[in-house]
């Protein structure tokens, strides 16, 4: 039987200090949250949710609660913590549809974002609040980024995407699909049609690589190509995964889901790098997990493994001595990704670090005016919650940016 959450929210004790909130990366008031559940004000709670994380019907689902929230709750000290993931994901579900975002009147100013994952969603949904015109660009058909195209449909619906499309339309927020910026329309074209500012939340999307032979054979594949489109793909039976964080989780359970029959990752460390909850799905799915160890080299009969272990300094150490060949029809590397450089290659003034990350202010100024950033592009790859709370932080430094220019213009 599911979770009753009227019962997991009666366990609340409605500490003076949560630490439920402290763990939570965006601050959510879960236990105002919880009381004003408890006391038949569902859409109270609901608001309360919303206007802190915009996110919050997808963060519901997927944030990492172990380790935040509920890793936090003190009733887990001595048993179950609270369950504030089921108790979140009720209210904002129930919440969502009927929900009416407020809309200052316009402004006359318009903001153009580049990107329709997490981050860009949220400065979207704070902007168009505050009265501006906002049009997203993606070079993807819909909307969400990774929620889209890499977080698979078990673990988050697509038709809540499809949902938050809805919602933004209400808002009157334009959607540009196929448009990737840098290509046919660049930064300096944004600016040219009267765009007064531009954010960019582009995310990492190019596959780090091993580095080793064999890595363009045809059946190799890379994490974040595969989770775009898993149906496209022919694995075959037996499927070999090098890297062992959650995309890596997340590729074992597709192809399982999509037919493979014995799926194995590697992990280069001796523990995996993934959340314990994504590990114990993917072994009750099946997957079988090696630690310590990693490819050498691939071939067309499966990855080359050999042992890998640390040197006192942290640096791995791969033990060609012991390679051998582990045969499997296809091999996917999910060893995580990092930015791809179109925009910055077709735009000036845009400074990135040497890992090709846009280096920003703790506000999202980058180094060219009237240009923002954050989510991954700026962190690296990170977490949805991280992406809206930095994301809600550059909203307002974009909103001042805009109110200087145009009374600058008075
Ligand atoms: C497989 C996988 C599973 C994950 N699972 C989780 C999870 O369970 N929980 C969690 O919290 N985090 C998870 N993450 C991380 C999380 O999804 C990201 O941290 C988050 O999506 C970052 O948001 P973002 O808006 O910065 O970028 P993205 O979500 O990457 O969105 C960027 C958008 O920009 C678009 N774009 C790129 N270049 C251009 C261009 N030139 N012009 C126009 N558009 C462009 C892309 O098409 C994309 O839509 C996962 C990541 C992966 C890869
Ligand atoms: S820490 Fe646990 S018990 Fe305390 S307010 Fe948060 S959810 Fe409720």
């Amino acid at each position: 039987m599911a979770v009753h959450v009227v019962n997991e929210a009666r366990r609340c004790l409605n500490c003076k200090n949560p630490m439920c909130r402290q763990g939570c990366p965006i601050n959510t008031p879960i236990p105002q949250m919880i009381q004003a559940f408890l006391d038949n004000r569902i859409d109270e709670a609901g608001a309360m949710l919303f206007a802190n994380n915009p996110l919050s019907l997808v963060c519901s689902l997927v944030c990492d609660h172990d380790k935040q929230c509920e890793g936090h709750c003190v009733l887990g000290r001595k048993g179950a913590p609270v369950q504030i993931s089921s108790i979140e994901n009720y209210i904002s579900d129930s919440y969502f549809d009927r929900m009416k975002i407020e809309r200052q009147p316009s402004n006359g100013m318009r903001a153009a974002i580049i990107g329709g994952g997490p981050a860009g969603i949220t400065i979207a949904i704070f902007l168009a609040r505050m009265g501006y015109g906002v049009t997203i660009f993606d070079a993807k058909e819909k909307i969400g980024g990774i929620l889209q195209y890499g977080i698979p449909e078990f673990r988050l619906p697509k038709s809540i995407l499809k949902r938050y499309q809805n919602k933004l339309k209400q808002l009157g927020i334009h959607f540009r699909p196929n448009t990737a910026i840098g290509g046919a329309i660049t930064i300096d074209d944004l600016f040219r049609d009267g765009y007064n500012s531009v954010f960019i939340g582009t995310g990492v999307w190019r596959p780090k690589t091993l580095g080793i032979k064999g890595e363009s054979l045809g059946n190799v594949h890379f994490a974040i190509n595969y989770l775009n489109s898993p149906d496209n793909y022919e694995l075959g039976e037996t499927v070999a995964i090098i890297g062992a964080g959650n995309s890596a989780m997340d590729v074992a359970r597709t192809a399982i889901r999509e037919g493979a029959r014995h799926v194995t990752v590697f992990s280069p460390s001796a523990h995996p790098k993934a959340s314990i909850r994504e590990i114990e799905y993917a072994q009750i799915d099946g997957v079988n997990i090696v630690c310590g160890k990693s490819a050498v080299e691939i071939t067309e009969e499966g990855p080359i493994i050999a042992d890998m272990t640390k040197d006192a300094d942290g640096n791995r150490i791969i033990h060609k001595e012991t390679a051998e060949l582990f045969k499997a029809d296809s091999t996917i590397i999910a060893i995580s990704q990092g930015p791809k450089d179109k925009i910055v290659s077709t735009t000036g003034g845009i400074q990135t670090s040497s890992s090709g990350l846009v280096t920003t202010d703790d506000e999202g100024h980058t180094t060219r005016e009237g240009v923002f950033a954050s989510g991954d592009v700026v962190a690296g790859a990170r977490t949805v919650v991280e992406a809206v709370y930095y994301s809600k932080k550059v909203a307002e430094a974009m909103d001042e940016y805009m109110r200087g220019v145009k009374d600058s213009q008075k």
